[in-house]
């Protein structure tokens, strides 16, 4: 939830906040979501003082990382449950899991008098980390399609209501995003279009 929403939450009356606070899922993934981000933390050299907790949860991005308790030397990842199931793609979940964690080493500021949380350096950070993750937003945005939005002002990827409608159709194969992305002249935002 991003610092603004977590905000809005605080003033909601409790009965509200209630249903606004989704329950945690299991997880139905290919692979320990936990496990990956062990990986990024090593790769990120990470302090393992930091507690890192994982949670899937039908909330409102399809994934992020809450801050608010890294002073206490905690913070959770959460997943959005529409890619709970076993057809998200490991390197899919590799991507978000380092993503992040890329929070924790570059922080959020201003740009051009605007605060970013995704300054240009954290684009560049995640592109040398995860060479695939254009293909990896091509997948999601294929996979997600219209369930799904940018949210520029709040720089993150929004699950819109209805995602449940989802689950009817299986999500398209890595290997299938990945044979797009290697056609001539057709780039990983190509793919994300929908070619
Ligand atoms: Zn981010």
């Amino acid at each position: 939830m991003t610092d603004r929403r977590m905000a809005q939450a605080a003033r909601l009356p409790r009965r509200v906040q209630r249903r606004a606070t989704p329950h945690p899922e299991l997880s139905f993934l290919c692979c320990r979501f936990e496990a990956l981000l062990a990986e990024a933390r090593v790769a990120l050299d990470i302090s393992p003082a930091l507690r890192i907790h994982f949670t899937i949860v039908p909330g409102d991005s399809l994934a992020c990382i809450t801050l608010d308790k890294l002073a206490e030397g905690e913070c959770t990842v959460l997943l959005h449950a529409i890619l709970n199931r076993p057809d998200t793609p490991r390197p899919v979940l590799e991507h978000i899991a380092m993503h992040e964690l890329l929070h924790l080493k570059i922080p959020s500021r201003e740009v051009d008098g605007k605060r970013r949380s995704h300054p240009p350096e954290f684009g560049v950070a995640e592109r040398d980390a995860v060479p695939w993750c254009g293909l990896s937003f091509a997948w999601i945005y294929l996979a997600c399609g219209h369930h799904i939005e940018i949210c520029r002002e709040e720089e993150g990827i929004r699950v819109k209501r209805g995602w449940k409608r989802r689950y009817e159709q299986p999500f398209p194969e890595w290997d299938h995003v990945c044979r797009l992305g290697e056609r001539p002249g057709v780039d990983a935002a190509t793919v994300a279009s929908g070619l």
